[in-house]
């Protein structure tokens, strides 16, 4: 059985190591190539985007693919729409793997704001000391609001960035609560801001905060496609298990 991860995630990575113990399964990771020196995987990886939905219907039927696992980040906002749209023309099963939202807790201060834009307007007009960890294509967004002193945290460098007072810290999860709470105190942060990515990796940041009594201001989620949506790489296994072409379709 052929699948085609779409990846660039830490549970795109754990499901890769349980698709190469399946000699049953020949899958291929697929990376948009946002990242430098992405996570090494377990499995044949290929980088770069498709060119749309034709593109990728056509390195399916060409990759004789039988199954889409759609584990990009919940704020890779197109990619899952072209695989719904590409799998439906092909008639493929498509299965998502995404990690579940964070959720608000006793104690938590949070602002959800709809998007980046609206996340440097809820930082407000008197300077404040942000902690922003929202990706580093997210961070233009921010120029909007330059009176503010930025610690900012990437996995790579931020190019051409435009604000006075910024400082980076390049860094790549996971990422502990102390750690956390510590960065936050040593920088004297007054608010982070940050998007609901969901897991576990990352989530240090929001206990921290929650900790200091800070406040968060956290960009919702973009919508995502409906399909079948599961949250464990085990799940995506039994999908894949239960959706396995017949051999007389496959023509073997
Ligand atoms: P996006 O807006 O959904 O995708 C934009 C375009 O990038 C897609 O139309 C596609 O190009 C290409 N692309 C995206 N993911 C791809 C993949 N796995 N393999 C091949 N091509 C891919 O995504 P994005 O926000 O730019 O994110 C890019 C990648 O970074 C994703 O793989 C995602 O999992 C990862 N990531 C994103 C974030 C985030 O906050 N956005 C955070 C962490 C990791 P074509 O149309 O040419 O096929």
């Amino acid at each position: 059985m052929r699948v085609l991860v779409l990846g660039g995630t830490t549970e795109a990575t754990r499901l890769a190591r349980l698709l190469a113990a399946r000699p049953d399964i020949d899958a291929t990771m697929s990376l948009a190539g946002r990242t430098a020196e992405p996570a090494p995987q377990p499995i044949p990886t290929r980088v770069g985007g498709f060119g749309g939905v034709d593109g990728l219907a056509v390195f399916l039927a060409d990759t004789r693919t039988d199954a889409i696992v759609d584990a990009t980040h919940p704020f890779a906002a197109r990619m899952g729409f072209n695989a719904a749209q590409a799998a439906e023309r092909l008639g493929l099963p498509i299965v998502a793997l995404s990690r579940p939202a964070w959720t608000a807790g006793p104690g938590d201060r949070w602002t959800e704001v709809a998007d980046l834009a609206a996340a440097a307007e809820a930082i407000g007009e008197t300077p404040r000391r942000v902690l922003l960890t929202v990706g580093r294509l997210g961070l233009p967004a921010f120029q909007a609001a330059p009176q503010h002193a930025y610690l900012i945290r990437t996995i790579d460098p931020p190019e051409g960035l435009a604000l006075p007072d910024a400082r980076i810290i390049l860094d790549r999860p996971p990422f502990d609560a102390d750690a956390e709470a510590a960065l936050m105190r040593a920088e004297r942060i007054d608010v982070l801001v940050t998007k609901n990515s969901g897991g576990s990796a990352t989530a240090g940041k929001l206990a921290a905060a929650c900790s200091l009594g800070l406040p968060v201001i956290l960009v919702r989620r973009p919508p995502r496609p409906d399909v079948a949506t599961v949250h464990e790489p085990e799940a995506v296994l039994a999908f894949l298990d239960a959706h396995r072409p017949s051999p007389a379709l496959r023509g073997v």
